[in-house]
Parts: C-alpha cells; sequence; structure tokens
C-alpha cells in the first residue's frame, strides 16, 4: 500500500477518522513519540497494529481514551489511580487497571490479561482523532518493533512506509519518550516503566 502523509487539520482528520472506522491503523503524534492507532475494540483493526509493526502479539499495547469519564468504563479506578488520573491527564501517565467486566476492548489488545493500561493524552491530534471516531485508540509507538520510537513523521514513514494507510504530521513531539506507567499498589503508586512523569511527581 501506499503512505499517505498529510498535516494536521480537519481534512487529514477526517480521513484518518475513515481508515479507523475501516479497521486501518493510521500514525498519529501524542505528546510522548509517534503512535500507531486502531480502534480498541476491533479484534482485526488492532491485529493490523502487530502486523505492520512485527510486534509480538504477547506484548499488550496501551489503550488511548479522551478522558477520565471514559477511561472508566474500560477499566476500574480506584482511589489511588483516580487520584493519579486527576493529577496527571491528560498526559504522559499511563496507568495499568483491572479491566470492566463489561470492557468492549479487544482481548488481543490487552493480550489476553485482566488488566488494561490506559492513557488520556494531552496532544492535539491525538485528542481529534478521539473525538472524530469516539473510539478507545490502542496505539504502541508508531515504529517496526525493536526500533527507536518515532519523534516526528518522518522518522514513521522511515520504519513503516508501505505498511500503513496514513501518517498525521503535526511537527516533532515534545516528550520524546515513552509514557510512565504506573499501578497502585499497597495504597500508593508503583511505577512500572520510568517516563516523563517520575516518582517525586
Ligand atoms: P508500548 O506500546 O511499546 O509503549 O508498550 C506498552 C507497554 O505497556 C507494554 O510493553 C507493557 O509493558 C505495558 N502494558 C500494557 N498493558 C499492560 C498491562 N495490562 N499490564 C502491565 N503492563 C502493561
Ligand atoms: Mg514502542
Amino acid at each position: 500500500m501506499t503512505t499517505d502523509i498529510r498535516p494536521f487539520g480537519p481534512e487529514a482528520m477526517a480521513c484518518a477518522g475513515g481508515l479507523i472506522g475501516e479497521g486501518q491503523p493510521v500514525a498519529v503524534p501524542t505528546e510522548t513519540v509517534y503512535g500507531l492507532a486502531a480502534d480498541a475494540r476491533n479484534a482485526e483493526a488492532v491485529a493490523r497494529i502487530y502486523a505492520a509493526k512485527g510486534r509480538p502479539d504477547f506484548n499488550p499495547l496501551i489503550v488511548h481514551v479522551p478522558d477520565l469519564a471514559a477511561a472508566e468504563k474500560l477499566g476500574v479506578f480506584g482511589a489511588v489511580e483516580r487520584a493519579l488520573a486527576v493529577r496527571f491527564w491528560p498526559g504522559p501517565l499511563t496507568l495499568v487497571v483491572p479491566r470492566t467486566a463489561d470492557c468492549p476492548v479487544a482481548s488481543i489488545a490487552t493480550a489476553g490479561l485482566d488488566t488494561i493500561a490506559l492513557r488520556v493524552p494531552g496532544h492535539r491530534a491525538m485528542q481529534a482523532l478521539l473525538a472524530e471516531t469516539g473510539a478507545p485508540l490502542a496505539a504502541p509507538s508508531a515504529n517496526a518493533s525493536g526500533r527507536v520510537s518515532p519523534t516526528k513523521a518522518e522518522h514513521v514513514l522511515a520504519s513503516l512506509d508501505g505498511r500503513i494507510a496514513l501518517v498525521i504530521d503535526d511537527g516533532p513531539t515534545s516528550a520524546g519518550v515513552e509514557s510512565t506507567i504506573a499501578r497502585a499498589k499497597d495504597g500508593a503508586g508503583e511505577i512500572l516503566r520510568p517516563g516523563p512523569v517520575t516518582a517525586d511527581m
């Protein structure tokens, strides 16, 4: 397939929304790195993320949602997780919580686990895509598995050209490193992967 690259704007977002609706993954910037997003409820769409990246499917994906209310439909938040979400969302913090009983996210997105990694991104392009699609979006970094995470649209093309339909270009990302991943443990936050949000914060 040919990979289209379009500057962020209403036309690009309409095109991206159409592709997501068809079950195609789309590369879109977040405040951390460029992500490869697909409808997390659609198992085939999520499988296309793993295929495009060459990512092993036992490695679960982060699911992006527009706000805490949307997150609470997918995951069960205790007091610690809710306090972290209120403090750091939207932003580069991912929270691992138990899946809700009626969580609509495809099990391939969470690699069959009964927990789910959730994040509310602050970037206008990812937020626009969430609004355009109304879907929770599973999105790992938009690079071939094992390569450095992309902070520019050119980096996405360098690794995924011909493997995805569209890259939304909104310039370099600001954080440049993947989100911090945390979960609640013994009444406090525990960091599973270091990132822009630190233990001190
Ligand atoms: P990436 O999408 O490459 O930034 O990687 C996401 C990472 O989030 C995975 O490699 C896991 O380490 C972590 N992760 C995602 N879902 C879960 C989960 N349910 N439990 C624990 N860690 C998770
Ligand atoms: Mg990655």
